[in-house]
């Protein structure tokens, strides 16, 4: 028999994936399922995108590229960087990696002593929690409340942090959360961080491009000069052009750090295919409108989802600020009883009830650190997710 590694139980498989699988499978079978269970946007990989990768493919640019990232690439990603967020990062300070996954996974490998604390706000993106754990860390969750819009408060990041904290993470727009910090509020933060010179940032913008009602985006190394020397900042096509499964990120970060991090990525995937990288190039350097028109369509979306849902009784949602999920408080449907007699003990429970009787597929609060919410990603169409929430509303009349 082949032995598992102790290390195996320290971390847990993605829930999103595990669910959007279960999802899969149940459809499979010829359920008729509503799965808003996947972080990834609906829309197709902008075609010019997928021209530039045939384009790659057709003049042999099928061989290892640099490990941290073809140089081309790399020059597009120092452009971005200049261009969309006022930051300067030389090519040695870049690296490209499959995913912004893989640029948090290097890091976290890179930087971590057995021990060293990662402070993760919470509600957050539960990679950053068991990827901390895999690099044998220990991630540390630190509450955030509605009230605070689900933002880290200073006094609140003030007391998390320990002689042992390397690392505190921001998400901002959150996933699942939505909450997007502004320049004041990362300023605030880095006031307390100025005490504290060992604690790093690692700032995951994967969202910066999904902002609503106007806001403006603002990322640490930017609002914060101060921090700049200790920030990795991390981003991807993932989102911005719907590229999830080309396997594309990036980070812009010290030099040194981003070495560390090209070591790892040697020994591990040797970084994305030359053709994704082709890809990123086109995305990174051509028009941008488009992304601009998604976010506005991820908007009506995202108000149309937040009305039909404050109509189901027990469900409470907040406006999310960007990112492309809606998180909606489920504590009033919590201790009451489905029609054949089971009872709701938690939002777990609670999205079970609503696959089994409706064939709707949500991802529960407690996955991402906040017990009593529901994620339903938005990144579906309006008739899928009109038909979602209109299941929801019944399910939760049904309640008793
Ligand atoms: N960061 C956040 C907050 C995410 O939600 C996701 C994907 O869901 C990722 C990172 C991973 O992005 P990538 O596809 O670039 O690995």
């Amino acid at each position: 028999m082949i032995e598992i590694a102790a290390r195996m139980s320290r971390f847990e498989e993605s829930a999103s994936a595990r669910a959007s699988q279960i999802a899969r499978a149940l459809k499979a079978q010829g359920r008729d399922i509503l799965a808003m269970t996947t972080g990834e946007p609906d829309f197709p990989t902008p075609e010019h995108v997928k021209q530039a990768a045939i384009e790659a493919m057709r003049r042999e640019q099928t061989k290892y590229t640099n490990i941290d990232g073809m140089p081309e690439l790399k020059r597009a990603v120092a452009a971005k960087f200049k261009r969309e967020n006022g930051l300067d990062y030389k090519p040695d300070q870049i690296i490209v990696g499959a995913g912004a996954k893989q640029a948090i996974f290097n890091a976290m490998t890179a930087t971590l002593e057995p021990g060293d604390e990662v402070i993760v706000p919470s509600p957050y993106y539960v990679s950053y929690f068991d990827i901390a754990r895999l690099a044998g860390g220990e991630p540390v969750a630190v509450h955030t409340s509605a009230g605070d819009g689900y933002k880290l408060q200073p006094a609140t990041l003030d007391a998390a942090i320990t002689p042992r904290t390397r690392w505190l993470v921001l998400n901002s727009p959150s996933n699942p959360s939505g909450a997007v910090y502004s320049k004041a509020e990362l300023q605030a933060l880095a006031a307390v961080l100025a005490r504290h010179p060992r604690v790093a940032v690692l700032s995951d913008d994967i969202y910066e491009h999904i902002l609503f009602d106007g806001r403006e985006f603002h990322t640490p190394a930017q609002a914060c000069p101060e921090l700049y020397e200790r920030t990795l900042t991390v981003n991807g096509v993932s989102k911005a052009y719907a590229m999830t499964g080309w396997r594309l990120g990036y980070a812009g970060g010290p030099k040194h750090l981003i070495h560390a991090m090209a070591k790892v990525q040697s020994q591990c995937t040797h970084g994305p295919s030359s053709i994704s990288q082709a890809a990123a190039i086109a995305a990174l350097d051509g028009p941008q409108d488009i992304v601009r028109e998604r976010s506005r369509m991820f908007q009506q979306r995202r108000d149309f989802v937040v009305e039909a849902l404050n109509k189901a009784p027990g469900m409470h949602a907040r406006m999310p600020e960007g990112a492309f999920y809606v998180f909606p408080s489920c504590a009033g449907v919590i201790g009451k009883h489905t029609p054949d007699g089971k009872t709701i003990a938690s939002d777990r429970d609670f999205t079970h009830y609503l696959l089994e009787t409706e064939g709707v597929a949500l991802m529960d609060g407690t996955a991402y650190g906040a017990p009593g919410h529901l994620r339903i990603s938005i990144a579906s169409s309006v008739e899928v997710l009109g038909e979602a929430c209109i299941r929801i509303q019944r399910a939760c009349e049904m309640l008793r």
